[in-house]
């Protein structure tokens, strides 16, 4: 762990979680590290490396099951583009991380393990880091006395908002995030003219800036 940090160097956050889900998320390409939790006799802290997997020098790397990109597309245009499962866009930083930055890929709500199809109804938008087999190396991520208190700093509006998603078995998205979602869209140039817009509307055409 110690010269994985160090290998990482300054930019990586210095907390154990963080080079953990790093390193897990190397076994769905055939990486084999396991931990002291995978092996007992292992010190904590500790890993060894039983096989490399795939890595960028090997070329593309290999596809794991069909879905043709049109599929793909479809089911991002359906989901406009946002992870189903956290909410976070193409491209944009997860909470409280400025610096990182979502990927999205196409995941599963029944895994393919559990005989899930990959028709378009059993498909759905989701960001590298809820996808199902991390989900699954990521294990027991959360649990109510650990949420709970968190829940308890929500405002009631906030409350109604978060009541309203587990209602729906989903995030609902409002008219501002589909309104952003479709901002995120536009040429550069354009979105210049709807921030400009914006600000016209917001603060009265006729006011000076
Ligand atoms: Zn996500």
């Amino acid at each position: 762990m110690g010269d994985l940090r160090q290998a990482l160097g300054e930019d990586a956050p210095n907390d154990a979680e963080h080079l953990n889900r790093r390193l897990r998320s190397l076994r769905p390409d055939g990486w084999e590290v396991p931990t002291n939790k995978d092996d007992r006799t292992l010190p904590v802290g500790t890993y060894r490396l039983d096989a490399k997997g795939w890595n960028p020098s090997l070329g593309p790397r290999p596809r794991r099951e069909a879905i043709s990109a049109g599929k793909r597309r479809r089911v991002f245009d359906r989901d406009s583009r946002r992870c189903f499962i956290c909410g976070v866009g193409s491209g944009e930083p997860y909470p409280g991380e400025p610096n990182s930055q979502a990927v999205l890929t196409v995941g599963h709500r029944i895994p393919r393990e559990l005989g899930g199809s990959t028709e378009l109804d059993n498909l759905q938008t989701e960001c590298k880091r809820c996808n199902e087999p991390v989900r699954q190396e990521l294990g027991l991520p959360e649990t109510l006395a650990e949420l709970l208190p968190e829940v308890r700093r929500l405002r009631k509006q906030e409350l109604e908002t978060l009541l309203s998603w587990l209602q729906a078995g989903q995030r609902i998205r409002n008219r501002v995030d589909a309104a952003y979602d479709r901002a995120r869209q536009l040429s550069v140039t354009e979105r210049e003219q709807l921030v400009n817009t914006l600000r016209d509307m917001i603060h009265g055409s006729g006011a000076a800036r």
